[in-house]
């Protein structure tokens, strides 16, 4: 047997909990088996599993828009936009709906199929709700899939956006609870564990990751991983972004991440939770063209577009297509985004390395 059988052992047992028709909740040491196991084993069995629920050459492309930009009382220890880090960023006020359309119609027109509005809040207040619902509904009646990130929301708020038609809603456990106290103090790990369950308990589907160089150890990327998989449901979309450090953070001297660490976090990712979309995120700018395939092949399916990420700078669409093309990648297209069932039955027939994975 090839690899290191007792890594794969236990991976298998946790592969894919659906082939057989139940849930696994994930172990720590499963995960951790699966994450330190001989990389190339890992990239098989990210791909085949990757294989398994969608079409390999295809990535989801979403657009992100700030609508509120600065000036937030939490004191995320990355963030340009914590009123308690000196990072020169200015506070914007919310945008104006009609603004907001038009660059969501600009996306749309430019192959954006998601949407994605984060405005800089610890949570939304009352007086802003009729605004982010009418930007919601607007960008709906474009065709547009649309995805949220307005801080910490209770059941209330949650039933008003799913109201809204909203598809998404994004908040970032960030990185594992033992390590979370490090860097954020203003808002608790099981208050974020409350926000993505109102989001669930309202029907709206759950985006949120984490970030990697954070002064995090394997054991908690491992962690992050490991809660987001055992939530009642794994969040629809997972975004994996790469910390770029900010002048005048408390992390602006951060060690980089491994460009190979970062690569084995994408496919533990996609084995554990493998009808999820894992997004290549924030920190693509630092990547170069062969780290974003090998992150591709580890299974990473969707990426944000556009110039700007938030306020960080994300490569330019031109270059994001130069490099689809040099992959043979193709965007996916609108409401291509469930697993396909009948492709993934078919696989489980025919594919002689499925087997191994049940
Ligand atoms: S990450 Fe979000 S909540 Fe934290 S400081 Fe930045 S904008 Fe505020």
């Amino acid at each position: 047997m090839l690899g290191n059988p007792q890594a794969k052992g236990e991976a298998m047992l946790h592969s894919d909990p659906n082939i057989d028709g139940h849930r696994q909740i994930w172990t720590a040491k499963a995960a951790r088996a699966l994450f330190d196991q001989p990389l190339m084993d890992l990239l098989f069995q990210a791909q085949t599993v990757h294989r398994q629920h969608f079409d390999p050459n295809r990535v989801q492309l979403s657009r992100l828009l700030s609508i509120k930009t600065g000036g937030c009382p939490e004191d995320c220890s990355y963030c340009s936009q914590s009123s308690r880090h000196d990072s020169g960023l200015s506070a914007s006020k919310l945008m104006e709906v009609q603004r907001v359309l038009a660059e969501a119609r600009r996306a749309r027109d430019a192959g954006a199929t998601r949407y994605c509005m984060g405005a800089a809040w610890r949570s939304p207040k009352a007086r802003d709700m009729p605004q982010i619902v009418a930007m919601i509904e607007g960008v709906k009646a474009l065709g547009m899939e649309t995805c949220m990130t307005l801080g910490m929301l209770d059941a209330d708020q949650s039933a008003q956006l799913a109201e809204a038609g909203l598809d998404y809603y994004n908040h970032n456990i960030d990185t594992s609870e033992a390590h979370y106290p490090n860097v954020i103090t203003t808002r608790t790990f099981a208050e974020r564990i409350d926000t993505l369950e109102a989001v669930r308990q309202a029907g709206i589907k759950v985006c949120s990751g984490g970030i990697l160089g954070l002064g995090e150890g394997r054991q908690d990327r491992v962690d992050m991983l490991v809660t987001l998989a055992n939530l009642p449901s794994p969040p629809d979309s997972v975004p994996i972004n790469m910390l770029i450090p900010v002048e005048g953070t408390p992390l602006e001297n951060a060690a980089p991440v491994d460009p190979i660490e970062f690569v084995r976090m994408i496919a533990t990712a996609r084995i554990m939770m493998p009808q999820s979309h894992v997004r290549l995120s924030a920190g693509r700018t630092a990547m170069s063209d062969e780290m974003q395939a090998m992150c591709f092949f580890a299974g990473a399916n969707s990426i944000f577009v556009g110039d700007t990420l938030l306020t960080k700078d994300n490569p330019e669409e031109e270059s994001d297509m130069r490099l689809f093309a040099k992959l043979g990648l193709q965007p996916m297209v609108a409401h291509e985004h469930a697993p396909d069932e009948a492709r993934r039955a078919a696989l489980l027939a025919d594919d002689p390395a499925i087997p191994i994975l049940r």
